[in-house]
């Protein structure tokens, strides 16, 4: 099987010139590739207790759902603004170049769930620690995060902030 580094295709100058996108859909199209990703990404988090993963839009729902099924856990979306129905509690973020804002279900978690927050590519991290705060403003504690690969080199690992641990499977 190859490495899943060799499953991720590397598409420079998309969405926008100056961005090297990172093109999942390899991975998610080679059957036993996916599997293995979705057991490396669950693996620090069996026996954890748990209940819910947080998925964040639009890829982070396809990683996060089959986390979700394979933790036994319930799956909850963050997706971008007014895109679910309300109530829903929302937090505005910073990007590189203006504002972001991600939505969650206002009941979505119970106070006191334990959950993980779950995207595909970690870039400049604001949309990971956003939604960390987000799923943390409901109650929930939040224990951790997983991706499937970190774009080193722009240290989005520095916005993550708290004790709890993150996950990247591939780095680059
Ligand atoms: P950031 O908030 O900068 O860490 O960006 C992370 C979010 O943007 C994730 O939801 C990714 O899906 C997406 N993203 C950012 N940069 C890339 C990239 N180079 N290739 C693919 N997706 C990206």
């Amino acid at each position: 099987m190859s490495p899943l580094s060799d499953l991720v295709r590397d598409v420079p100058d998309f969405p926008r010139p100056g961005i090297m996108f990172k093109d999942i859909t390899p991975l998610l199209a080679d059957a036993a590739a996916f599997a293995a990703c979705i057991d490396a990404l669950c693996s620090p988090w069996l026996g954890k207790g748990i209940g819910a993963v947080c998925g964040i839009e639009s890829r982070g729902f396809i990683f996060g759902a089959a986390m979700a099924r394979a933790l036994d856990a319930g799956f909850v979306p963050v997706r971008k603004a007014g895109k679910l129905p309300p109530p829903v509690v929302g937090l505005d973020y910073g990007l590189e170049y203006g504002l972001d804002r991600l939505e969650i279900g206002a009941h979505a978690i119970a106070p006191g769930e334990k959950v993980i927050v779950v995207d595909d590519v970690l870039a400049t991290g604001g949309t990971l620690e956003a939604a960390r705060r987000l799923v943390e403003r409901l109650g929930a504690e939040v224990c951790g995060g997983s991706v499937v690969l970190e774009l080193a080199g722009l240290n989005g690992r520095s916005r993550w902030s708290g004790d709890a641990p993150l996950y990247a499977l591939v780095g680059s």
